[in-house]
């Protein structure tokens, strides 16, 4: 594609732009080195221009009176986005493809998902009503209502970026609030195709802002500023933490999605057959970069050598390569810079003593060649402490700690600082709920796994973050809560007697 002639995509108070240095970035297809597109990479004064974009849609005297348009209206709007996501699905699957390298099944899989949610929200933002509190005196009506948080930054990683995104952009819209928008720097076109949507579904100018680039480069100015009401952010954990205490100065809200290290824990009664092909599927599905990856294989020492050995067997048919390609069942890693890191993470199980059981090593082939494969990996024989076990590897790495009864497998479980997901498989319906409600997480799967819906809160214990998305609860997050009191027979109170 020719530097010259791409489209702009920054996209401030309704206008699409280039930097306004004019810098740009390539965007690489991760299956094969190939660039697929180049995009303007916003400077730092593009990044505040659109949250000063943002800012002036939320003031009271904005041109399209934002935040007191009718729910029905913003409503309607995340309807059409849906509508809109449903006529271009095969084109904005490609794209996520082509970004991510994720394959085509899976980003069909993401949009159908995100058609949910918005659907899923624009429901109960009908549905949420003001409350009406008895406070035991009919002449006072105490009433709490619900107001638009305001300015709101919404940051998304590269791994399921129209997902993580959306879980985002459709709670905020329907609460009344403006936004800017900040994709992964790695992975921004479906999310420029996104807001195009947003565009063309209606949303006034300066309520739905993109900027893209560095987040190392721009993200303080979007972030490190007085006019943000929240921050809305999932990525790392290292991140996270920066955000939280570039919000504190300006006391901004912060709603933290960050990592997890997921235990998916197996005891010796579960159904084989299950639990050999969920393992598999929760840890390999999109090469392992999940934030709920089931890394942690937790097994019942009685059936814990036949068990890797099966899933071993099965891993080691996994078919991966490019995402177009309808043969691949998984796709390439995002990046060369992240291939290296899972790589790194490979020498430091081994130097850990954990034994290597499958993969381990890029694969050869000519078709392997020119992307960022990587094979599904599994360490045996590992031990809670050991770093591998207790650091996210957002790659393909499998690695297992056996157990001896229900106690030491929850305290398996739950030995991690992180809370995102958890697993259990057994066929004792008791045992299940025991282990369950032990289990210092936000999510946790009996008999099945990697599965959400749109009407169910998502979020961490411990450092996994803090705040919830989807469900109730994110629609809440983008919103205030103001309680009105009127006293419908005023009189003199009576305190004072002079
Ligand atoms: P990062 O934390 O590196 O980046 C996440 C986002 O933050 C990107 O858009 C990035 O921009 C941006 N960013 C980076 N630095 C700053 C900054 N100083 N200020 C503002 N924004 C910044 O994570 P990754 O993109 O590498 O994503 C992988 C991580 O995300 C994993 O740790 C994973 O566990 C987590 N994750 C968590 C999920 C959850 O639901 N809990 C879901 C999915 C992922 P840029 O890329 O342009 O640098």
């Amino acid at each position: 594609m020719e530097r010259a002639q791409h489209d702009p995509i920054l996209f401030i108070d309704g206008r699409w732009r280039h930097a306004s240095d004019g810098g740009t970035r390539d965007i690489i297809n991760p299956a094969d080195g190939s660039v697929v597109a180049v995009v303007d990479e916003a400077t730092v004064d593009d990044a505040r221009a659109a949250v000063t974009a943002a800012s002036r849609a939320f003031a009271p005297d904005s041109a399209s009176n934002w935040r007191n348009t009718t729910v029905a209206e913003r409503s309607a709007i995340c309807d059409r986005i849906a509508d809109f996501l449903e006529r271009d699905r095969d084109e904005i699957a490609r794209i996520e493809t082509l970004d991510t390298g994720k394959t085509l099944r899976e980003s069909h899989i993401d949009i159908d998902d995100v058609v949910s949610v918005f659907r899923y929200y624009a429901r109960l933002g009908a549905v949420e009503a003001d409350r009406l509190v008895d406070v035991g005196d009919p002449t006072i009506i105490s009433r709490v209502v619900r107001e638009p948080v305001g300015v709101c930054v919404l940051i998304a990683p590269w791994n399921y970026p129209l997902l993580q995104i959306v879980w985002k952009i459709a709670p905020a819209i329907v609460a009344g609030c403006t936004m800017v928008v900040k994709p992964s720097e790695v992975t921004p076109l479906s999310t420029i195709r996104l807001i195009k949507l947003t565009e063309e579904a209606g949303a006034p100018a300066g309520v739905v802002n993109l900027i893209q680039g560095s987040g190392a480069s721009i993200g303080d100015a979007l972030t490190d500023n007085p006019d943000v009401d929240l921050i809305s952010f999932t990525g790392g954990a290292t991140t996270g933490a920066h955000i939280a205490e570039v919000a504190a100065r300006h006391v901004s809200k912060v709603a933290l999605e960050l990592g997890g290290k997921n235990p998916h824990i197996v005891f010796a009664d579960a159904d084989w057959t299950s639990a050999v092909d969920a393992v598999v599927t929760g840890v390999f599905l999109h090469s392992g970069q999940v934030c709920s990856s089931g890394t942690r294989l937790i097994v019942e020492e009685s059936i814990a050598q036949r068990f890797v050995q099966a899933v071993a067997e099965r891993a080691a048919t996994i078919r991966f390569g490019d995402g177009m390609d309808p043969a691949s069942e998984t796709g390439p890693l995002v990046s060369e810079t992240h291939r290296a890191k899972v790589e790194d993470y490979v020498a430091l199980g081994i130097s850990e003593g954990a034994t290597l059981v499958l993969g381990g090593r890029r694969p050869t082939g000519d078709q392997y060649a020119a992307g960022s494969y990587f094979p599904p990996t599994i360490f045996d024989h590992c031990k809670r402490d050991m770093r591998v076990v207790q650091e996210e590897t957002f790659g393909p790495i499998l690695t297992v700690e056996r157990f001896i009864d229900e106690a030491e497998a929850i305290a398996l479980g739950n030995d991690t600082t992180y809370g995102l997901a958890a697993g259990v498989r057994t066929a004792d319906s008791a045992r299940a709920e025991r282990v369950a409600r032990a289990l210092r997480h936000g999510t946790v799967w009996v008999n099945d796994f990697g599965v959400y819906t749109a009407a169910a809160e998502w979020g961490g214990f411990g450092k996994s973050g803090n705040g919830r998305e989807l469900g109730p609860t994110g629609l809440a997050e983008y919103q205030e809560t103001k309680h009105i009191w009127t006293n419908t027979a005023p009189k003199e109170v009576g305190w004072f007697t002079a």
